[in-house]
Order: C-alpha cells, then structure tokens, then sequence
C-alpha cells in the first residue's frame, strides 16, 4: 500500500482513507464498530464534517483514548465568525478533543482569501493550535484551480474518480507542484463505479488520497483487503476502466444532492441519474412502485431553474431528468436495459 504525504500538512498515511459520510445512516454500534475495524485493518485517516449530523459524535466514541493514533479532519460551512466558533466547539466536544488534524471550509463557493473573515478564522485557530492544518473543499474545478494557485491553503478536497477529466488530473499535479495536499472524495463517483480495485489502482497512479465512502462492514472488507493484496494498474483494469469511460462519460449527475431540495420535491439526485443506475444495479430495484412515482414527478418540474444554480456541475437538470425519464418510461414498456 502506498503512503500519501498531505503536502506540506507532513501527514503521511497509507493512500486508503475512510469518508465518514455515510455512517450517519447506520446505528451509533455499527458506526463505532466500522471505525475500529478500519482502524485495525491499517486507516490512519478519518474524514468527517459538521454537515454529516451525528457522524462527528459516533467517530468520537470510536477513537476516544487513541487520539494520538489516527488522523481526523472535519469541515465547516460557517461563512461567519460567530458560526465558525459555533461549529468549532461543537467538532472539537463531538470528537472529544481539543485539536483537529485538518480543519476543512467545506464546498467553498470561492477561493476565500485573507480578505474574508472565514478565511482569517482559519488561521486564527490554527495559530491557536486548536487545528494543526487548514484545508477547504470545493466541487467546481474553476474554484480549486484558484484555491491552489492562491497559495493559502495546506490541502484541497476534491472530487477525483477515474472518471477525471485532463482538466481534473492537471489540479492534482499542480497540488503536488504547490506542496498542497489532495484529498480525493467521490472515488466512486457517487456509487455509479463498482469496481474498486480499478478505482484503487486509478489512484495509486497520483498522490491523491480516497477517502472512500464507507457505510457497510462488506464494503470495509474490500478497502482493507487492499492491504494485503496491493493493486496497481494493469493493461487488464486500463481496458475495463476504458470501456466503463466510454459509456459513462458526458452529461451526467454524481448523486451529490446538492441541487435540492428541488421546488416540486423531485428527487433529484436519484431521478436525474436513473438511466445509468438502473443499468448498473439490479435493475428491479429502481422499478418498484415507489420509484415508479418518483420518476412520474419529472412531469411536474415547472423549470424554475433553481436547482441549475446549486449543481457544482452545471448540469442541465431540467432536460437531464427528462431525458432520464423519457428511457425510463421506454424500459417500462418493455425496452432491454
Ligand atoms: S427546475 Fe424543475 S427540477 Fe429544478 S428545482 Fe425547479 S422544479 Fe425542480
Ligand atoms: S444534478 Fe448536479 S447537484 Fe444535483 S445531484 Fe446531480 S450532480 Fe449533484
């Protein structure tokens, strides 16, 4: 297993992370128990944010007393002082500690630089020793393209799968030409790609590290088998990678839900990508009824245009979800998926 070395952060872990995302849907037990497991089978680094509900509280259970053992980052979406402090203390007595690794600004609308007040609360708590390293997230390559080229920050999270567009792998090679650290998140592309020893071995060729979406005790089990059975590329993973570009590749919706909510409740993160999820999934389990109704509530957008504005990917969603229905209705009637 590769180590990353986080730039100039000087965290050296091994390049297989843990995204605590997703454990905010399971039982605090079930969390605790993940984490641990993580831990034994060889993570070193946790990434939480004050956005995922209770996830900061179960991973402070999980690592209380072996603090000095794993590394954890979490994130703020406070544009404010006073919400900056707010969320801070709450982190910091959620996780049970009085530091952070890496403290985050979490889906950046803008490279925020010493002339904002967020930015300026960064570093005050860093200096304060209360976060030992300061980062910043962001979903609009424009956006991380600035955040590296302003110099300001120690790491940027990203999301980075093999699906990366040129522009996507020029970011990660200017992280490393700026001693900034790459935190890659979506590795799985909002769980469009199954593959994960071809999404492992897209990332050992970059000094980028997954923080992989963990919410299942199978789904540890094959991070951490990449422990004892190191992946890289092969010509074999290349094609399957090639192939599954080809068919993915375009006008498609990462599941992030940022959109929403959507004015007339359509769901859009799960509707707007349903043609690829449906072809990529057992495909019964996106024709019961209940999706059946969701899909029919496309028919109600009133293209008010609200969602366009909140997509990182400046997605067309209004005529990607009438796209996605119009196969959707097709596959109904009989069409093969
Ligand atoms: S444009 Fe349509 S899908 Fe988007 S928020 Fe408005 S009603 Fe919802
Ligand atoms: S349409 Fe855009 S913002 Fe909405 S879920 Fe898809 S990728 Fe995310």
């Amino acid at each position: 297993m590769n180590n990353i070395r986080l730039g100039m952060t000087e965290i050296t872990v091994p390049q297989n992370a843990f995204g605590a995302l997703p454990i905010q849907r399971v039982s605090t037990e079930e969390a605790v128990s993940l984490l641990r497991n993580a831990y034994d089978g060889g993570m070193r680094f946790f990434d939480t944010a004050r956005a995922y509900s209770d996830s900061e509280e179960k991973m402070g259970k999980a690592f209380c007393g072996m603090r000095d053992k794993v590394f954890i980052s979490s994130k703020t979406m406070a544009t404010t002082k006073e919400k900056f402090e707010e969320d801070l203390n709450t982190t910091l007595t959620n996780l049970k500690t009085d530091y952070l690794d890496l403290y985050q600004l979490h889906c950046a609308a803008k490279c925020y630089t010493e002339e904002d007040e967020i930015y300026n609360c960064l570093v005050e708590a860093k200096r304060q020793g209360r976060v030992r390293h300061i980062g910043i997230t962001a979903h609009k390559i424009g956006v991380a393209e600035d955040i590296v080229n302003s110099g300001l920050y120690e790491t940027l999270q990203f999301p980075f799968s093999y699906l990366a567009s040129d522009r996507d792998i020029a970011l990660v090679n200017s992280c490393k030409e700026h001693d900034m650290g790459f935190i890659a998140m979506k590795g799985l592309s909002g769980g469009l790609l199954t593959n994960s020893r071809a999404c492992m071995a897209f990332m050992s060729q970059y000094d980028a590290l997954p923080i992989w979406g963990i919410q299942r005790q199978s789904e540890l089990d094959e991070w951490l088998s990449f422990f004892e059975n190191e992946v890289t590329m092969t010509d074999e993973i290349r094609d399957f990678i090639d192939k599954d570009r080809n068919e993915l590749l375009g006008e498609f919706c990462r599941g992030c839900g940022y959109c929403m909510p959507c004015t007339v409740d359509i769901t859009i993160n799960q509707c707007a990508r349903m043609s690829q999820m449906i072809r990529r999934a057992p495909s019964q389990n996106w024709l019961t009824d209940h999706w059946q109704q969701e899909m029919l509530k496309i028919d109600s957008c009133v293209d008010c245009g609200i969602c366009k504005t909140r997509c990182p990917y400046e997605l067309d969603i209004p005529n990607l979800l009438k796209k996605n229905l119009a196969d959707y209705k097709e596959i109904l009637a009989g069409k093969p998926v």
